[in-house]
């Protein structure tokens, strides 16, 4: 863990220390610690292995944005100072943004989009990438949406739906879609899209600009 001389509480405290956790947090009992502490505390656990990948699942949910910076940023600076990755799971677009190289979006279950993270708020080329990014809320209160960005219910994963899984929501479907489908496409290096019709990149960034 630490260096070879240490006590298992100095390697406790530096693990704290690490985390963003002041020394006389570390003798308060869980339900003690407010909910951006106990975030703080997990990420300290969590190195105290060392790891090369930490996986963390909704890591800001529940916490008030200042918080969430703040959590955030720790990650940030584990991955610079440990060269350790993070797999992030979240349905926080903003987080996603900030903190990861590259975004899978899921559907499903089911991987219908990757690519950088420059390459998917610039363009996404699946219309459900396009409708999560149009979802996202604009703090204008003249903004009024035309339309909703997505159609219908989630369906149920007991009875997924024939063809693209996506099809009854999608504003962009077509026959073939109802029937087949779609493989992975590979649109460039990183960028990868399970769609039959896949948006073209110039109407993708030009309705993002206007949305
Ligand atoms: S395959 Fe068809 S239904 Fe599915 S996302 Fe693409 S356009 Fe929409």
């Amino acid at each position: 863990m630490q260096g070879s001389g240490s006590t298992r509480q100095d390697d406790i405290a530096a693990l704290a220390l690490q985390a963003g956790l002041k020394p006389d947090l570390l003798a308060r009992f869980p339900h003690a610690l407010s909910g951006g502490q106990a975030r703080r505390a997990a990420v300290a656990r969590a190195l105290s292995v060392v790891p090369r990948l930490i996986i963390a699942d909704e890591p800001t949910a529940g916490l008030d944005v200042s918080v969430q910076g703040g959590v955030l940023n720790l990650f940030l600076d584990i991955r610079d100072r440990h060269d350790t990755a993070f797999l992030m799971i979240t349905h926080n677009l903003a987080v996603a943004r900030h903190v990861s190289d590259r975004i899978v979006i899921m559907y499903l279950g089911r991987v219908v989009e990757s690519g950088t993270t420059a390459e998917i708020f610039r363009a996404p080329r699946h219309p459900y990438t396009k409708a999560l990014l149009d979802s996202e809320p604009i703090p204008d209160p003249k903004h009024r949406r035309a339309e909703p960005p997505v159609i219908g219910e989630v369906p149920s994963l007991a009875a997924r739906p024939a063809g693209c899984e996506f099809h009854p929501r999608c504003r962009h479907v077509r026959d073939r879609c109802r029937t087949e489908a779609p493989e992975d496409t590979q649109l460039g290096d990183s960028h990868s899209v399970r769609c039959h019709f896949p948006l073209e990149e110039t109407k993708a960034v030009t309705a993002m600009a206007a949305g």
